[in-house]
């Protein structure tokens, strides 16, 4: 198996904006004009159901990969993570000034999280196609990982004890023709196979017949900074967390969340709750503070806390669906209504007021 190279996806924009389309296929055709990596595109990564044929295909990836998405690479390594596609954070250097600013305040943060379970020794580089319009800083990130990357091979038995599941042994003893570096769809010699049609677009089928993916919403669990107090298992009133045979909270229904509501982020002591799709950066998991949430300035002029803005959503959601509205009454957790809230809030205020120089 050595000599394997590394895997690039481009996980596919769910918007048609052509030039969201130009940038993702002139990525994946330099890369394989170059020869150098694997390339394949699955459809959107947060919109494909667990046996989506691009799911399984993420699934049987044994070694390094480079993951390419509209998403905050944090929400993108969750979600992975989520579908069992895991490994160690691969550091990248692409990163924008806004970014940069961002890191050197979370560095000196310490995540504190529970961290995820059966991590294998292969890395996974998470970079956002939207932090830069032209191809050009994701084809050099690509090789730079590429030269750097120690753990690119990955024996069949190694995966095995990975513990793939039946579909994803046939996958990868039986591979389909994948795209690779002439592009002309010779079977893989690695047994991987690939989610995308040689047009670059995203139909990962094995019958031909392109599969379909409609928008979701649903949390995505960052273990890294979660510490499994549980609080948004008491607070969500629609079933959708649960707990592993490990008592470590998951998602356990993610289809009973409510589209648009992100109300249990809020409420997370840690920020490890993220709605990738949500509009707020910092709920659609953009590197930032861990730990309490920052109080926001509106707060001076009278708008709800994040506790009341999250019961206010949840209420929304209930009465959506029939029930009694229950307000501040349930699953609210102590911690930021009574102890800390007022030193904490204060604080907060002062660093804003010093932050707009006044
Ligand atoms: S509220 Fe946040 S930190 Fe607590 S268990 Fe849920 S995700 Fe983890
Ligand atoms: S957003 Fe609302 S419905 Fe969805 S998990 Fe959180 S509390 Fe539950």
């Amino acid at each position: 198996m050595a000599g394997k190279k590394l895997t690039v996806v481009i996980s596919q924009s769910q918007s048609k904006n052509p030039a969201h389309r130009d940038l993702e296929e002139t990525i994946a055709a330099d890369l394989m004009m170059s020869g150098e990596v694997e390339v394949s595109l699955v459809p959107h990564l947060y919109d494909m159901s667990a046996d989506h044929s691009g799911m399984l295909f993420l699934k049987g990836i044994p070694g390094d990969i480079v993951f390419a998405s509209w998403l905050y690479p944090r929400a993108a390594f969750w979600t992975l993570d989520r579908d069992g596609i895991r490994g160690q954070e691969g550091i990248t250097t692409l990163h924008t000034e806004e970014d940069e600013e961002e890191l050197s305040e979370e560095n000196q943060q310490q995540a504190n999280g529970i961290g995820s379970v059966e991590v294998p020794s292969r890395k996974i580089y998470c970079l956002d196609l939207r932090s830069f319009g032209d191809a050009e800083p994701y084809l050099d990130e690509v090789k730079r990982i590429a030269s750097e990357a120690t753990t690119q091979t990955v024996d069949l038995m190694s995966f095995i004890q990975g513990n793939p599941k039946q579909e994803q042994l046939e996958r990868y003893l039986n591979p389909l023709p994948i795209l690779n570096g002439n592009g002309n769809g010779t079977p893989a010699a690695n047994g991987a196979n690939n989610g995308s049609t040689q047009n670059g677009e995203a139909a990962s089928s094995q019958n031909g017949d392109t599969e379909k993916v409609s928008r979701r919403w649903y949390p995505v669990i960052d273990y890294s900074r979660c510490t499994n107090c549980m609080e948004c298992i008491d607070f969500c009133l629609f079933g959708v967390y649960g707990v592993d045979g490990l008592d470590r909270i998951l998602v356990d229904e993610q289809d009973n969340c409510k589209k648009g509501c992100p109300a249990c982020s809020r409420v997370c002591p840690e920020n490890a709750i993220i709605f990738p799709q949500h509009k707020s950066a910092s709920i659609a998991g953009a590197p930032g503070e861990i730990g309490n949430l920052k109080i926001d300035l509106s707060q001076l002029f009278g708008a709800p806390t994040a506790l009341e803005q999250a019961a206010l959503e949840r209420d929304t959601e209930l009465v959506a669906d029939g029930r009694e509205a229950v307000g501040m009454t349930v699953g609210i957790p102590k911690r930021q209504t009574e102890e800390n809230a007022e030193r904490d809030d204060l604080d907060e205020m002062l660093d804003d007021l010093d932050n707009l120089g006044l």
